[in-house]
């Protein structure tokens, strides 16, 4: 089989054997990048149209007990500012994002155990309560399966946990001893099993990385069926292990959206932070590979600069309201309307 008839093949049956995938990755070319970009988009289209889903990415704390190697927010990088916000100020950014538009809030952070399960709890009820239209997405890592069904029962609609790989070598590779693949996916299974829609995803050129892996992570989508898919380019940190390595490419990670779009079309894909970060005009390069959702800041301007996962990062500087002004602009350019609206995943398959 050629990677044109791969291409064909997975635009119909949406599976491939992990062989094939992995055929795919190191035959990638940017002629059949095109391609699948193109079968990508249109498949979108026929189910989303041409909106964009947004989100307001609340930071809500930069402490975490965890030491991933890549991750600049990790516990031995003593470089770090931490924060964290209070209910409050997390309120104030939902006000804030409310007004403009936004019907999803994420709240993300490092591991910090002062959001604690009544602290958060009361937290998500409250935004429920006065946004009743909106839905709370957390991504907040691994906690216990307790914890998640209190803030589910609290009201949260989503989780992301991204995977970060599909292969546990590879997970080891990336993370301390104390952290493990199977507890990272355990929670994923357990997430889906009370009802959130579940987030999962990987970086793209993360140290270590092979093809054989992201054909994996590609195989993990296609049999985990999340509602969600988060990926990104690599990006290293200054203070971290990693601080050496090369960052991901943003034409391999336009190329897996791609492929995502094909494996699931009706997933809701992110042209993340870390994409517009490698490359200017990367967050609307990855929408033309078939992504359909953008995550605008919403944290205090205060903060955004402690909030550093890696070197670079943009929008650290700018006003909410700025933020999505400039990225309406953006998706308008290249024909794409953001709208307002939750933006759940549509069940049309
Ligand atoms: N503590 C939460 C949120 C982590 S930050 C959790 O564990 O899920 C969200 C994502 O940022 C991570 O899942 C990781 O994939 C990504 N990330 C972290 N460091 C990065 C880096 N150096 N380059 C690119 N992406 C990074």
């Amino acid at each position: 089989m050629t990677n044109n008839e791969r291409l064909d093949l997975l635009e119909r049956t949406h599976s491939l054997p992990l062989a094939d995938y992995r055929a795919l990755i190191e035959g990638y070319t940017p002629e059949l990048a095109a391609i699948a970009a193109e079968k990508a988009v249109r498949i979108r289209k026929a189910i989303y149209g041409n909106t964009v889903f947004v989100r307001g990415l609340i930071e809500i704390s930069s402490f975490c007990k965890n030491d991933c190697y890549y991750c600049g927010l990790r516990r031995s990088n003593r470089d770090c500012q931490r924060y964290r916000l209070t209910p409050e100020e997390i309120m104030e950014c939902c006000r804030e994002g409310y007004a403009l538009g936004f019907r999803t809030f994420v709240l993300q952070g490092g591991e910090d155990s002062w959001f604690t399960d009544n602290i958060l709890c009361k937290l998500i009820a409250e935004i429920k309560t006065a946004y009743p239209d909106c839905a709370v997405t957390l991504s907040l890592g691994e906690r216990s399966e307790e914890s998640y069904r209190r803030l589910r029962e609290a009201g949260a609609d989503r989780y992301l946990l991204r995977h970060e790989t599909a292969n546990a070598a590879h997970y080891a590779h990336l993370h301390p001893a104390e952290m493990s693949f199977s507890n990272r996916m355990a929670c994923l299974k357990t997430l889906r099993k009370l009802g959130y829609q579940v987030g999962c995803g990987m970086m793209v050129g993360s140290p270590g990385q092979t093809s054989e892996h992201l054909a994996q992570d590609l195989k993990f989508i296609e049999d985990f069926r999340p509602d969600m898919c988060g990926i990104g380019p690599f990006l290293p940190h200054s203070a971290t292990p990693f601080a050496s390595e090369q960052p991901g490419g943003l034409a391999m990670t336009c190329y897996l959206l791609s492929l995502i779009r094909l494996i699931h079309p009706s997933v809701l894909l992110p042209a993340t932070t870390a994409l517009g970060t490698v490359d200017p005009t990367g967050r609307e390069k990855g929408i033309e590979a078939g992504a359909n959702v953008v995550m605008p800041n919403l944290s205090p301007v205060s903060v955004r600069k402690k909030y550093m996962l890696y070197d670079g990062k943009i929008c650290t500087g700018e006003e909410s309201a700025q933020c999505v002004a400039c990225l309406k602009a953006r998706m308008q350019s290249i024909g794409y309307e953001i709208v307002t609206d939750r933006g759940d995943r549509k069940k049309e398959e």
